[in-house]
């Protein structure tokens, strides 16, 4: 086997270096680097200063087979990839009438006249290869570098991804090292140390596949990496893990990989040919807006109030004022209330209704910053649990919406 491929990334930019802009673009070649057998051995990020730059590409020009680059091939000043690059190749820029040609069709696509400043982006350094930006105006710029073939890529996230799937993805596979495959399957439900103790000794350090945990907002996810040779065989390696987990953790597991708590939902109210709306007072329509994210849900999903103060709970959800008064909005009965009005005033088969305090103020001793309850009326009865979510005004907000769209699919799969 040839031995494997070693990848060094840059990313360029003064607002990386200032943090104003998390490098995202790292982050996401690091992973498909680890896809595709590339072993990553560094991440280098530089401001936009030219002989930084240039020295950085003669440093690791010698320390690896690959350089992936993004950032700095804009049109304006501080734009300074191509420069170093020239320099460092020992090169002038020369203009290269087929990326301009690509930039001018953009601006024409846009129906936009092309600014004189970006006539810059067509300027290459002799000997390079460009490759196409199909989503914005800078072209990609290929070229070798010592012992490295390094390729130079825009800085905005989607044209990077774009290119680096169209242009150098393919140029990378027989990396000679195995390749990552990685299935996520997702929780609700218990918290990361239960799931630990559940799971025992499958977590075990050092194996092959390997299992990982992460957690957020009430959600577990657990990570099964593999590593072989193929992805089929990564796969296959997978398999029997993903089993073993899932019959391990039951229910608790709602789904996989790009499946969320609100993708799940709806596809199994559109199974079941089941309707849906929401009364919302602490979420302020965040669980509408986790619904309305799925193409397609308006088969499903009615519609929903937010009801936050306790007038509008009256007038728009007829819950009643004495039990509001004397029980408080934050109420077993008040959320029993919105769950069914909603219900009957949308003539929805399921509602979900959502009460609770997100602080920073308004807790007491009897009902904490964090008390929520959450109801889920139909299919004949009215479930109404009460939680206490630790966190910030944001991290009870997100646990309620995650953890009642999780009781709703918990009612939904009885
Ligand atoms: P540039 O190609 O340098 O003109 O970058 C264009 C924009 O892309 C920057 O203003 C940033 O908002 C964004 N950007 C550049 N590099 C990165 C990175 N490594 N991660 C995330 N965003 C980036
Ligand atoms: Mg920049």
């Amino acid at each position: 086997m040839m031995s494997k491929m070693k990848a060094i990334l840059l990313s360029i930019g003064d607002e990386l270096i200032l943090g104003q802009t998390v490098d995202t673009n790292a982050a996401w070649l690091s992973q498909r680097c680890a896809a595709l057998g590339v072993k990553v051995i560094e991440h280098a990020t530089i401001g936009d200063d030219l002989n930084l730059i240039a020295a950085t590409l003669r440093r690791v020009g010698g320390n690896c087979d690959v350089i992936l680059a993004s950032g700095g091939l804009g049109p304006t000043d501080d734009d300074l990839t191509r420069h170093a690059l020239a320099e460092v190749l020992g090169v002038e820029l020369e203009f290269n009438k087929s990326a301009m040609s690509r930039i001018q069709a953009f601006y024409d696509l846009l129906k936009r006249p092309m600014p004189e400043a970006n006539h810059i982006q067509a300027m290459i350094p002799v000997g390079c290869e460009v490759m196409e930006n199909t989503c914005g105006t800078a072209p990609g710029i290929s070229a070798r570098i010592g012992r490295a073939q390094a390729f130079f890529m825009p800085g905005v996230p989607r044209e990077m991804f774009v290119m680096f799937t169209k242009c150098i993805e393919q140029r990378l596979q027989n990396a000679g090292g195995n390749v990552l495959v990685t299935r996520v399957l997702h929780t609700c439900g218990a918290g990361e140390s239960n799931i630990a103790e559940m799971l025992g000794d499958m977590m075990v350090r050092g194996r092959n596949p390997l299992v990982n945990s992460t957690a957020q907002q009430g959600l577990v996810s657990l990570r099964i990496n593999a590593q072989a040779p193929t992805e089929l065989a990564a796969r296959e390696m997978i398999a029997p893990v993903e089993t073993a987990l899932r019959n391990r953790l039951g229910k608790l597991v709602f789904g996989a990989d790009e499946e969320t708590l609100s993708s799940v939902v709806v596809e199994r109210l559109m199974e079941m040919k089941a309707s849906l709306a929401t009364a919302e007072s602490c979420t302020g329509g965040w669980i509408a807006r986790e619904l309305t994210d799925i193409a397609g849900v308006s088969a499903v999903y009615l519609g929903g109030w937010v009801v936050y103060n306790n007038q509008a709970k009256v007038r728009d959800l007829n819950v009643d004022a004495t039990v509001l008064n004397q029980e408080g909005a934050v109420s077993e009965p008040v959320a029993r209330q919105l769950a069914e009005n909603a219900c009957k005033r949308a003539g929805a088969d399921y509602a979900i209704g959502v009460t609770g305090i997100a602080g920073p103020t308004g807790g007491t001793t009897q009902k904490p910053v964090g008390t929520v309850y959450i109801a889920i009326a139909g299919g004949g009865s009215t479930q109404v649990e009460r939680f206490i979510f630790p966190g910030d005004r944001d991290g009870v907000r997100r646990r309620t919406v995650n953890y009642a769209l999780n009781l709703l699919r918990l009612r939904l799969i009885e």
